[in-house]
């Protein structure tokens, strides 16, 4: 008999989140749906219950909040030993609805500080637990936004591809230079994006920790996966796809057979360059 397969979702609660988790469970994984409010996260393991989907269960993460990652692990470690599947999908809203807006600095720290450090947080809590699994996976859902194309700097675009020279401590500082070229005004002057800037920072920072994860660890596949532009509330239901369409991507980067690939970009499922 196969033996049974945990999936934990960030992000679960609504959007493309809650579809990964319902197709996950429609492929008989053990879901932990997280939310970081609780009546929101107990209504949408409701909502699957409709589908005749019983291996949904709630748990309450806010991604931001240590103590709440740490009781996360807890439950896991307690009741199902193992973690084979991170699906992390959270993401702090960013005006994504035009491309010809900026956030505002506070806006877009926030956006920095949950799309990519926070991210991370969970990724680092998350391994030892991942590490029991036979087929471990990651997927990181990250965005076209993330894409260098956006960046006009040559040097800083090297940097970020260059997966055998770089660190998550560059990351860091990569970071750290970009938010304070944001608070003085030196956006164009350094070659930065120039429109939804934090947010496209925070996805590019978010595929090359992802690459540098997959280095890291061998046994583990960690990819990132663009969903497409999909109606959600994100977009205000502005997309070109469903949420169905946009869940396929990953979920089968979640899938993957032992063969791989890892450190890899998914535009929807096709494997693109970043
Ligand atoms: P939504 O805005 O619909 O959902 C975002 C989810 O993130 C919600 O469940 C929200 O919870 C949760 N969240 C935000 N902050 C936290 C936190 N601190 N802790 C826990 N959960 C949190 O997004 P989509 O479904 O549209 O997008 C999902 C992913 O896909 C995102 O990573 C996004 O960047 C990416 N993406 C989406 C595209 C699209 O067209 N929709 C295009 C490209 C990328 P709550 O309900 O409590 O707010």
């Amino acid at each position: 008999m196969e033996e049974k397969r945990y999936a934990i979702v960030t992000g679960g609660n609504r959007g493309i989140g809650l579809e990964i988790c319902r197709q996950l469970a429609s492929n008989g994984v053990k879901v932990i749906l997280t939310s970081r409010n609780q009546s929101r996260g107990e209504e949408a393991v409701e909502k699957l219950s409709v589908f005749g989907l019983s291996n949904v269960v709630f748990h309450q993460l806010d991604i931001n909040d240590q103590s709440s990652i740490a009781c996360l692990v807890k439950f896991v470690q307690t009741h199902f030993r193992k973690l084979d599947i991170l699906v992390q999908v959270t993401d702090e809203k960013a005006h994504l609805l035009s491309n010809i807006i900026q956030e505002p600095y506070e806006l877009g720290e926030k956006c920095l500080k949950t799309n990519y450090y926070a991210t991370k947080t969970v990724t680092e809590s998350l391994i030892p637990l991942l590490q029991l699994s036979k087929s471990p996976r990651i997927v990181n859902v990250s965005s076209i936004y993330g894409d260098l194309y956006w960046f006009h700097n040559d040097k800083l675009k090297e940097e970020l591809q260059d997966i055998d020279n770089l660190t998550e401590e560059r990351i860091d500082e990569i970071i750290q230079w970009f938010l304070t070229d944001f608070k003085t005004g030196k956006l164009q002057k350094n070659g930065w994006p120039l429109t939804v800037s934090a947010y496209k920072v925070s996805k590019a920072a978010l595929n090359a920790y992802t690459r540098l994860m997959a280095r890291k660890f061998e046994n583990i596949f960690v990819n990132c996966v663009h969903p497409g532009y999909v109606m959600t509330d994100m977009t205000y239901q502005t997309g070109f796809i469903t949420v169905e369409e946009g869940a396929k991507g990953p979920v089968m980067a979640a899938l993957l057979p032992d063969n791989g690939p890892s450190g890899v970009y998914f535009d929807q499922t096709q494997i693109a360059t970043f």
